[in-house]
Order: C-alpha cells, then sequence, then structure tokens
C-alpha cells in the first residue's frame, strides 16, 4: 500500500479534475467528496474514480462546470435535473434548495435526477443532519451495463443502487448513517480484490451461469458473471425501490437495454427531508433513539468482534485514524492515477513527491 496525507491527496485530484475541464472550485469541490470517502473507508467511493471522471468529461458523458436546473416546484416538492454534471455539485445544490424549503416547509421531497455520479450517499445525508434534519435517500444508477443480479436471477439486469438514511446527533449519540449499496459488496471493493488478486467474500458473486463464486475475475473478464443483492429477496427489493422512487418516479432514467452501450455513471435520487420536530415538540425523539442504542450496542459482543457498533461508527473511527495517518491507496489504483495526471500533462514528480 502506498500512504498518502489527505491534504496532498486533495490538491493532487484537485489538479487532475481541473486539467479535465472544471473551474477550481468544482476541482476542489470534486477533490474534496473523492478523498473523504477515502478517509472514511470507502476507497470504492475515492480517489480511485478520478481518471474514469477524466475519462468521462474528455468524452462529454459528463458536464465540467454544469448545474442543477429546476424542473417544478410545487409545494414541499422540487424537481431538478442535473444535466450530468458533477454529483459533487448537483448534490450539494440539491441539498441546500430542499433544507431552504423544509425550513419553510416542515419537509422537502426533492427529485435529482439525470445527475453524473453523486459518491458516496452519505455526504448528503451528512448535510441534512448537521442542519438539524432528518434524511431520507433512494438512488438508482445507470449509464453502464448492468453489474447486480436480480434475486433469482443467472445475469445482471440492473446496478448497485445505494440507500441512506441520516439522523441527527443526540446530546449523547453522535449522527446515525446508514449509507449502503444494496448489492453484497460495492464494485469497487471487487476492484480492489482484483488488483491484489484475491478471493471477494462468500455471496457476493455469481459467474456467467448463475453459480456462486468468489473470483473477482467474473466481473472484470469474459465471460461476466454478476454482483448479489444483499439480503438476497430483502436486498433486492430495496434495490427496486431505488429504481422506482429514485428515477422512475422523478422522470430520470430506469435500468433498461439502452444503458448498455453508455460509458457514463449517471444517478437519480430522491431526499425526502423530514423536520425531526414535524409530530410535536414535546416528543422526546432523541431520548428514545439515546436509551434504544445504550441497549442494542450494551449486547455481548461476539467472537471476534471487539464491540457492538452502531452505523456511521465504523467510518468515524477510520476517519480518525486516516486523518491521523494518511490514506492508504493500493498499488493498482496509484498506477491509474498517476497514468492520467501524466495523460493530462502533470509530471510523475507530483505523485512520487506525495507517496508515502
Ligand atoms: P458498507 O457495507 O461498508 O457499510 C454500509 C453501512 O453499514 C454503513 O452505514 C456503515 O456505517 C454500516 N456498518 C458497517 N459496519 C458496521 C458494523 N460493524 N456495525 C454497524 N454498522 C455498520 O458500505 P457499502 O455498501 O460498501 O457502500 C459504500 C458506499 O458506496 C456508500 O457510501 C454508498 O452510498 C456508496 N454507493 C454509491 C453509489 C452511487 O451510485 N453513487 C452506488 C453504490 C454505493
Amino acid at each position: 500500500m502506498i500512504t498518502v496525507a489527505h491534504e496532498a491527496l486533495e490538491n493532487l485530484v484537485t489538479e487532475m479534475i481541473g486539467r479535465a475541464g472544471s473551474n477550481p472550485e468544482e476541482a476542489r469541490q470534486v477533490a474534496h467528496n473523492l478523498v473523504e470517502a477515502n478517509l472514511l473507508g470507502h476507497d470504492s467511493h475515492g480517489v480511485g474514480l478520478t481518471a474514469q471522471y477524466m475519462r468521462h468529461a474528455k468524452a462529454g458523458t459528463l458536464t465540467v462546470n454544469g448545474h442543477v436546473s429546476l424542473v417544478s416546484d410545487n409545494g414541499a416538492y422540487l424537481l431538478l435535473d442535473g444535466n450530468m454534471a458533477y454529483g459533487q455539485v448537483t448534490g450539494g445544490e440539491a441539498m441546500q434548495l430542499g433544507l431552504d424549503r423544509a425550513r419553510t416547509a416542515g419537509v422537502a421531497i426533492v427529485g435529482l435526477r439525470n445527475s453524473h455520479h453523486l459518491g458516496r450517499i452519505g455526504a448528503w445525508g451528512e448535510i441534512c443532519a448537521r442542519a438539524g434534519f432528518i434524511s431520507i435517500h433512494f438512488v438508482n444508477v445507470v449509464g453502464h451495463r448492468p453489474i447486480v443480479a436480480p434475486w433469482g436471477g443467472a445475469e445482471a439486469r440492473y446496478s448497485t443502487n445505494p440507500y441512506c438514511t441520516a439522523v441527527p446527533a443526540t446530546d449523547k449519540n453522535p449522527m446515525f448513517v446508514l449509507d449502503m449499496a444494496t448489492s453484497r459488496v460495492a464494485l469497487g471493493k471487487v476492484r480492489v480484490a482484483y488488483n491484489a488478486g484475491k478471493e471477494v467474500v462468500e455471496g457476493a458473486l455469481i459467474d456467467h451461469n448463475g453459480l456462486p463464486t468468489r473470483n473477482a475475475a467474473v466481473m472484470y473478464e469474459q465471460p461476466t458473471g454478476a454482483l448479489q443483492a444483499f439480503g438476497e429477496h430483502k436486498g433486492y427489493g430495496l434495490a427496486l425501490l431505488g429504481e422506482i422512487l429514485g428515477a422512475a418516479l422523478l422522470g430520470g432514467p430506469v435500468t433498461d437495454p439502452a444503458q448498455q452501450g453508455r460509458e457514463t455513471i449517471c444517478n437519480s435520487m430522491l431526499t425526502v427531508i423530514v423536520d425531526p420536530k414535524g409530530f410535536g415538540r414535546d416528543i422526546p425523539f432523541a431520548d428514545a433513539i439515546d436509551s434504544m442504542l445504550a441497549y442494542v450496542t450494551s449486547a455481548r459482543p461476539g467472537e471476534g468482534v471487539d464491540k457492538v457498533r452502531v452505523p456511521g461508527e465504523p467510518e468515524r473511527e477510520t476517519g480518525a485514524d486516516r486523518r491521523a495517518n494518511g490514506v492508504p491507496v493500493d498499488p493498482g489504483t496509484w498506477a491509474l492515477l498517476v497514468e492520467a495526471g501524466v495523460e493530462a500533462g502533470m509530471d510523475r514528480h507530483d505523485f512520487d513527491g506525495i507517496a508515502g
């Protein structure tokens, strides 16, 4: 592993995204979001995506320096089009517009369709939670070949459609963030295993015959297999809600054969923003969370586990470690970064100089 200080990594990726056509503010926003994903332990959504983003910018399947545009505005409902601009920009704009609406209407239902990759969905939930609101996010992913098999199916039909809910911190507990792909593992984790020549966890993949396998190559070599849904039929059902609520409801593109030949990442996302005081100020919401979490996490840990955790906690722990000790980047990902940077006119020494 190569270890890089997060500030240096962010500067490097800012330079790369800038060279792909973004203005300095956008380049910084994108780089910050990617490095934050690495810091929190989600390398699948970190700087390893830089080269892909640059390719999409060059091909015109990502709109650099783009913004959301308003499609419709109806009471608590706001529909935005992301115009295939960077999700790091459109996601932030959608949350700010949604929060403004929730502050006046008590609730906001925000549709964002046709955005380029929104990255770690937790980033958007955390903005809402920091502002004191609960947020619920249903998301679909299209723009490339499908990679997840429907439950009972032997071939891929949709993608890793993430789901997220974030709840503001209480006096005793930090914010609660459940943020997850609806596949057993994210594709980026299979990529890391493939690059390292390692096997993937049991139950994550099927081969082209629909049979379970731990061989990461089935996602990168012909004949291709597929990722499995998490939680069997239940995860599959939740993923379809990503299509129905996250895209179909908003007029965004749903998974279909037309997506097969595309070479981009397109997210559509439904965000419901709720005021925790909406049902009345006398409901002891925070106290109930605190007593429930205290009881749940008091369970005796199972074998090989140091303690019972709450969603969001692993990310905070990894974040504290990586902020202090640097971000590990696997050699395969680093080589792709260097290659993309050099191709964009950067000096190889810019990379060598920060790699520990
Ligand atoms: P994951 O499996 O690592 O974690 C999922 C959730 O489980 C997190 O909320 C985490 O805090 C919680 N968790 C993990 N270990 C826990 C433990 N021991 N106890 C309690 N809670 C625990 O995440 P993932 O499914 O690999 O998703 C990674 C990221 O990928 C997410 O940020 C997701 O939004 C993102 N994603 C984005 C897209 C997109 O198209 N934009 C698609 C898929 C996934």
